[in-house]
This record gives C-alpha cells, sequence and structure tokens, in this order.
C-alpha cells in the first residue's frame, strides 16, 4: 500500500503527520506523496477538501481517510488519539470504500473556459452590486435570480455552506446536487422560488450572467474574482470521491454528532 499525508500546516497536525510515517513506515507501508493508493488528511473537513484538490487529477485510483485533529468531521472520521489504531487497521483489514459523489463546473468567461470540480459546493457571489443571473435547468429558463449569490453543494457538501443557508442536508447515496439561494431579492417585482432546489444526476443547471458585473466564483475552499463570466454549468460527475472506512460512522450519525449532540438525546 502506497500512503501519502497532507496534513492542516499547525504543529499538533505536523506532529501527527510525522509520527504517522515513522510508524507506517516501520509497518512497511509505502510513502508516496506523487502516487499514493491512500491519502491520509491530518486536520480538519477543510485539510481534506484541500487533499481532494491536489490529488484531484488521480481520485479515481485513491481513497481518503480523514483524522480530526479537533472534533470529529463529515471527512474526517478519525482523532487524534486514534492514529495507532487507524495504522492498525490499515495493516491488517480490508476497508470498505464508500463513494460520494462530486460536482462538476464548466465556467465560460470572454476569455476562455474552465472546468473545475467541487467536493463541498461551488459559489457564486456579487462583489460590488446585486448579482443578476438567469438560472436555467435542462436548457429551460426557471427563474431570474436577483440578489448575493447562488450556492450549489453536492450531498456531502450539504452540511457544510448549503446548511448555513437553509438547504437541506442530503444523504451522499442520492446523486444530485442542491441549488441555494443567498439573500434573493424576492417583491413585486422581483421573483425566485426561495426554496433549495435538488437536482437529479441526470439534470443540470446553466447559470448566465445578465450584465457586466464582478462576481466572486468559489470551489469549495478556493476563491477567484472575475468581471467577464459569461454563463456557468453544474452538473453531478460521472466521477466520485472515495473513501476507505475501517470502522462504519454512519451519515446521519455524523450529523446528529455534529449538530444535535449526543448529549442531547434523552
Ligand atoms: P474553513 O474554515 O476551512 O471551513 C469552515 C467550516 O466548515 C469549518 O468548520 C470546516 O470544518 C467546516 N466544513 C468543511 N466542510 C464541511 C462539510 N462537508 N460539512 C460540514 N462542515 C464542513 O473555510 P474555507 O476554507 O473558507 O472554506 C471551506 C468550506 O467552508 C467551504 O467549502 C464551505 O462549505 C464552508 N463555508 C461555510 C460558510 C458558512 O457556513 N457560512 C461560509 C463560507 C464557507 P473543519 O473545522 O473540520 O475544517
Amino acid at each position: 500500500m502506497k500512503y501519502a499525508v497532507i496534513d492542516r500546516g499547525d504543529t499538533l497536525s505536523k506532529q501527527l503527520a510525522n509520527q504517522f510515517i515513522q510508524h507506517a513506515n516501520s509497518k512497511g507501508l509505502q510513502h508516496n506523496q506523487q502516487e499514493p493508493n491512500i491519502v491520509i488528511s491530518i486536520g480538519g473537513d477543510g485539510t481534506l477538501l484541500k487533499a481532494f484538490h491536489k490529488y484531484i487529477s488521480q481520485i479515481d485510483h485513491i481513497s481518503f481517510v480523514g483524522v480530526h485533529t479537533g472534533h470529529l468531521g463529515f471527512y474526517a472520521d478519525w482523532k487524534a488519539d486514534e492514529l495507532e489504531l487507524l495504522l492498525e487497521k490499515m495493516c491488517t483489514i480490508e476497508p470498505t470504500i464508500v463513494k460520494y459523489p462530486i460536482a462538476n463546473i464548466e465556467l465560460v468567461t470572454k476569455s476562455g473556459t474552465f472546468h473545475y470540480s467541487a467536493l463541498n459546493e461551488f459559489t457564486l457571489k456579487s462583489v460590488d452590486n446585486t448579482m443578476v443571473a438567469q438560472v436555467n435547468i435542462n436548457g429551460e429558463q426557471f427563474e431570474m435570480f436577483r440578489g448575493d449569490g447562488i450556492v450549489i453543494s453536492t450531498p456531502s457538501g450539504s452540511t457544510a455552506y448549503n446548511k448555513s443557508l437553509g438547504g437541506s442536508i442530503v444523504h451522499p447515496s442520492i446523486e444530485s446536487l442542491q441549488i441555494t439561494e443567498l439573500a434573493s431579492i424576492n417583491n413585486l417585482v422581483y421573483r425566485t422560488l426561495g426554496s433549495s432546489v435538488l437536482l437529479p444526476k441526470h439534470h443540470y443547471c446553466d447559470i448566465i450572467s445578465m450584465k457586466q458585473q464582478r462576481v466572486q466564483v468559489s470551489v469549495d475552499h478556493v476563491s477567484t474574482m472575475f468581471n467577464d463570466v459569461v454563463s456557468i454549468k453544474c452538473f453531478v460527475s460521472d466521477q466520485k470521491v472515495q473513501f476507505a472506512r475501517y470502522r462504519p460512522f454512519p451519515f446521519w450519525n455524523r450529523v446528529r454528532n455534529a449538530f444535535i449532540g449526543i448529549d442531547s438525546i434523552t
């Protein structure tokens, strides 16, 4: 097994990464940062997002394992004090590979076309004034959006930015994308649906810029400013991200633990 380690960069995560590498090598695992089969992300969910983007060109051949140096996360399901246990399991059992959908984005600007993949979400935000964009679903006009922006999230990203915006939490076995509004203007003149919308895998959505406007385009944690966006197509990717599970940790348990807490259940 060839493994790579990505850490958050803080002292604890770096220490744990060094410790993991030392112990893994002594057990005969091969450290290979360039072409790993397994990527161990040490830090938090944000660290796993970075690891995903670092290895995006190899994701068909890589499985991720997340270690959280704080509370357990959505992508990071091992705690800092469980590194030895994780290593033992890696050396003795075959993991279950779970696959989560990711989003593909085709961004057309006056200066070229760009392709991105997102693990959590893609966000389009106004910078100066109200953003105006036509939203099409499957090639037909759905609504004219006016407001702060639009978030298109994956099922596993539904617990992140999407949740803060009142979007639904979607189980990652449902191959879909969720469109959520950021402060849409709704009055007698302007109207959007207001609810978030879930698109199945065989549907797609286009966001068409309706004026010369400066927008911030974010793909997970990476943001870029554009002033010449023409349109953006969003659809569920044919590729999936893979996680190696050495023990079960059901999605709804993560949701409960993160947002409700076990102690509050009586
Ligand atoms: P960040 O500080 O790395 O992340 C913000 C928070 O989101 C962190 O607590 C992170 O957990 C958590 N998180 C990341 N992925 C998650 C997931 N799938 N489910 C639940 N929580 C998740 O911020 P960033 O670098 O700007 O952007 C990374 C992500 O932050 C974005 O993809 C977006 O989803 C989220 N975000 C949320 C809001 C909001 O809720 N208002 C605003 C902007 C961005 P860890 O502490 O474990 O890393």
